[in-house]
């Protein structure tokens, strides 16, 4: 099952995708989708009636559709993991920088848009704007302290989260947050896949591309702390709620890896394909 947050004639809605993913059915004109996603189970069962009681004219074209984030407004900051890749944490520094403990920090909410959305270049702050292909996982109950075993009942989707980092704040500042939590910096979707849809998210193929290149081409498979593990530490003490989002860290081929380094320059394109999920496209402004 997949499930987006869309705009049809200035109205948002929750839909679901059909078989051909080229068509929409409307299930919920009232709700955000973390609302939708509190109700748990009834909303599922909602969605299924909705899907077996619908006429074929009930369906739109999803090319009429604005898709906007699946989640536009997560319960908290968005949940990021750092340096979950071997080969990215070298290309970051060195072997000394693959982490023991996992590495957490967070994007403010205001960051979130859409497939499409245009990227703010924010020439005037930065000029090392980067990209960072993310399988994210999008949390469907309210849990604290989950054991390894149980952590995958609390999920209850995956998306895909471009988590656009300023390169030069998130050094000056050391802590990470200003670096990155500018406007417009954490695209997601285009779509929530229910976690049924996807068999096992710690095997994904992740491929980021920029204006048409192959940047980065990895495999979830190549976690250093998998789904169930960075659900069991991320709520150590700490409640998580239905909505919440985790960006799960990227693979190597980002921008700064590079030697020199291949930042983002105002229209570029960036498109992140994971298997199962689709792909999320966004362009930088052009405007200076
Ligand atoms: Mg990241």
């Amino acid at each position: 099952m997949k499930l987006l947050t869309g705009k049809r004639e200035n109205k948002v809605f929750i839909g679901v995708l059909d078989s051909t993913e080229t068509k929409v059915l409307s299930v919920n004109e009232t709700d955000s989708m973390v609302e939708c996603i509190a109700k748990g189970e009834e909303f599922l069962q909602d969605v299924k009636e909705k899907i077996e009681a619908a006429s074929l004219e009930a369906y739109f074209l999803l090319d009429e559709v604005t898709l906007l984030s699946p989640i536009t407004k997560p319960p908290k900051n968005i949940l990021c993991v750092g340096k979950n890749y071997v080969d990215h944490a070298i290309e970051m520094g060195s072997k000394d920088d693959i982490p023991e403990h996992m590495m957490v920090f967070t994007k403010a909410p205001t960051t979130i848009i859409g497939p499409n959305e245009q990227i703010e270049n924010h020439l005037s702050i930065t000029n090392q704007l980067d990209y960072e292909g993310e399988l994210a996982i999008v949390i469907g109950k309210k849990g604290r302290n989950i054991r390894k075993e149980d952590a995958l009942d609390y999920v209850f989707g995956y998306t895909i989260v471009n988590d656009i980092t300023a390169r030069d704040l998130q050094a000056k500042h050391k802590q990470f947050f200003l670096g990155k939590s500018l406007d417009n910096s954490c695209p997601m979707g285009p779509f929530l896949v229910h976690k049924e849809s996807l068999s096992n998210p710690n095997q994904l193929h992740i491929e980021t591309k920029v204006n048409g290149e192959v940047r980065q081409s990895s495999n979830t498979k190549h976690f250093i702390f998998s789904v169930e593990e960075m659900i069991v530490t991320l709520s150590l003490g700490m409640t998580l709620e239905p909505g919440d989002v985790i960006a799960t860290g990227t693979p190597a081929g980002v921008g700064k890896g590079f030697h020199p380094p291949r930042f983002l320059k105002p229209g570029d394109q960036i498109e992140i394909t994971i298997e199962g999920i689709g792909t999320l496209t966004n362009h930088v402004s052009k405007e200076i």
